[in-house]
Formats: C-alpha cells, sequence, structure tokens
C-alpha cells in the first residue's frame, strides 16, 4: 500500500483514483471542484484541502487534468509540484496534452532529478471506472518501470511509447486515426443505406472484409450491429466530439511543427470543429453520422 497524491477528479480522474483506493492505497484527493473531492471521500479517498496537502509525503503523484496549462500550472512555480512532492516520488501526467508542455514539464522534473512520465489513457469513462484504461507512456525506462504498478491498478496495458512527450505524440497520432476511421465508417455506412443495403447486412460484410476497423467492429456509427456502441443510446458520450476535436487540434499543432503532411487528418479536424458547432458537442464523436445524412449542420 502508497500514499497517493491524485489530483483531477473530473469524468476521468474520478473512476481511476477510486480504483487505486480499490487496489488499497491510501489516496489523497484533490481538485479545484469541492464537490468532486467529497465523492471522491466517499469511496474511501482522503480529501485533500490543498494541492500540498496532496501531494506532500505521497509516494506516488498522478494529475489527470483537461490541458496543458492546467498541467504546467500544477506542476511549475514555487507552489507546484515539482517543489512539494518528495524528491523520490513518481510523478505521472495521464491529460491528454501538447507534446510541448508535457516535454517542458519533463525537463523541469529532469533538472530536479525528479521521476516524471506523461502517460496520457485510451478508452473513455467506462475505461476509467472498469480499471481497463490503455496507457501510452513516455519517460525513461527507469521512470516507466517505477510508474507501471500504478498505472497497472487503473489500466488493462501500460506501454512505453519511448522518452519524455512520446506518450503524448502515441496518443494524438491514435486519435487521429481513429477520428479518420471513424469519419470513413460513418461515410461508408450512410452511402450503404442510400444504395438500398440493410446496416445489419453491410456491417456483418464489411466487418468480414477488408473495411473492418475498431470503429465499425467496436464503435459502429449506426443502431443495432454493436449494442454498447453509443448510436444505440442516442450517441449519448462515450468520447464526447469536443475531446475529439481538442484531440485532433493537438495533432494537427504538432504536424505543422514537424512538417508532417496529414491532409486526412486536417479534413477530419475540420469536419468535427463544424459538427461541434452545428450542436454536435453534446454528442459523442460517432454522432458525426448525424451530419452526414443531413440531420444535422445543413
Ligand atoms: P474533466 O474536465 O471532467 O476533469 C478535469 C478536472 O480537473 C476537473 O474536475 C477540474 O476541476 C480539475 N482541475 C482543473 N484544474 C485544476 C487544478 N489546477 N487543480 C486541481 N484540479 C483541477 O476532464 P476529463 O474528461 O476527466 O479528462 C481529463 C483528461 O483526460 C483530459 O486531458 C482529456 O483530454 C483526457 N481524456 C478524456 C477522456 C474522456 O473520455 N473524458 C478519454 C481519454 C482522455
Amino acid at each position: 500500500m502508497a500514499r497517493i497524491g491524485f489530483i483531477g477528479l473530473g469524468n476521468m480522474g474520478s473512476g481511476m483514483a477510486a480504483n487505486m483506493v480499490k487496489a488499497g492505497h491510501e489516496v489523497f484527493a484533490f481538485d479545484l471542484n469541492s464537490d468532486a473531492v467529497k465523492a471522491l471521500e466517499a469511496k474511501g479517498a482522503k480529501a485533500a484541502q490543498s494541492l500540498a496537502d496532496a501531494v506532500r509525503g505521497a509516494e506516488a503523484i498522478v494529475t489527470m487534468l483537461p490541458a496543458g496549462q492546467h498541467v504546467r500550472s500544477v506542476y511549475e512555480g514555487d507552489d507546484g509540484i515539482l517543489q512539494l512532492a518528495e524528491h523520490d516520488a513518481i510523478l505521472m501526467d495521464c491529460s491528454t496534452i501538447d507534446v510541448e508542455s508535457a516535454r517542458a514539464v519533463a525537463g523541469e522534473a529532469d533538472k530536479k532529478q525528479m521521476a516524471f512520465v506523461d502517460a496520457p489513457v485510451s478508452g473513455g469513462v467506462a475505461a476509467a471506472e472498469g480499471g481497463t484504461l490503455t496507457f501510452m507512456v513516455g519517460g525513461s525506462q527507469a521512470s516507466f518501470d517505477k510508474a507501471k504498478p500504478f498505472l497497472d491498478t487503473m489500466g488493462k496495458a501500460v506501454i512505453r511509447a519511448g522518452d519524455a512527450g512520446a506518450g503524448q505524440a502515441a496518443k494524438i497520432c491514435n486519435n487521429m486515426l481513429l477520428a479518420i476511421t471513424m469519419i470513413g465508417t460513418c461515410e461508408a455506412m450512410n452511402l450503404a443505406q442510400k444504395l438500398g443495403l440493410d446496416p445489419q447486412n453491410f456491417f456483418n460484410i464489411a466487418s468480414q472484409a477488408s473495411g473492418q476497423s475498431w470503429s465499425l467492429t467496436s464503435y459502429c456509427p449506426v443502431p443495432g450491429p454493436v449494442p454498447a456502441a453509443p448510436s444505440n443510446r442516442d450517441y449519448k458520450p462515450g468520447f464526447a466530439a469536443p475531446m475529439m476535436l481538442k484531440d485532433l487540434r493537438l495533432a494537427m499543432q504538432a504536424a505543422e511543427r514537424v512538417d508532417a503532411s496529414t491532409p486526412l487528418g486536417q479534413r477530419a479536424e475540420n469536419l468535427y470543429s463544424v459538427f461541434n458547432e452545428s450542436g454536435g458537442n453534446q454528442l459523442d464523436f460517432s454522432g458525426i453520422i448525424k451530419m452526414l445524412q443531413g440531420e444535422i449542420g445543413q
């Protein structure tokens, strides 16, 4: 059993922190939102009154925050984690943020000879609650080895992607691919229906043919073929469309910086931007099929 500081108890962090409690750790939970802290306290965590309260004395620290600026503000500065944490603590940022911010925090940690990894996750709220996330980890092998036992309590797979920032790089590349395959799956399903094919029948064919992908077989954007998919509950998230847009923007920023050609990624960003502005921001990212079907955004 270890003492853990957990910062950021939102949709994802609350389930992840609860799994650390279940694993027998003493979790000091902190969020700017005191209701989120109370909810975690009810699940057996200790309510930290401040960042310092959560971090001091902890062997391991997990952050699960919205974006790069939140992560930098929590780690850096005189009252940040790098100043407050025990020198031998393992620091794990599981937020999805830009590669530069992840590398900047890792660089500051390195100067202080503290162990830090970027460890963003794949899998949504259900995987966070069920402890079945996939972690993509950036950092030295030694930091990865120190982080892995803690990440194992929250996930089904913990994979080292490379050095600092590599976890974030893997995450945005994965999600750019996911956005592209989802839009492609929606287009194919929509065209199939307009050509008179039954969606279940087309699903049976494409899922056993070369059009097969995770977007089709695990997350089918038309109701019916995959009962657990958000398409069966009016596209209630799931993985919300604004989150996908955030990840695509991070991918496009990174692509521009390294001069990588990503024409489909750019188009996907554009389509998700229009989808979000047309009311899709309340829906799962697979709900973009409603835009292709002309139900929203026309
Ligand atoms: P969220 O907005 O629900 O939660 C973020 C929490 O951080 C909030 O409770 C907020 O009060 C807290 N917070 C912000 N600044 C803080 C600070 N300075 N100190 C303490 N607490 C602070 O977000 P989420 O859905 O839990 O996502 C968290 C991260 O995980 C994001 O980077 C997101 O991109 C990524 N992610 C989300 C999903 C998903 O399906 N929701 C899936 C994979 C990855």
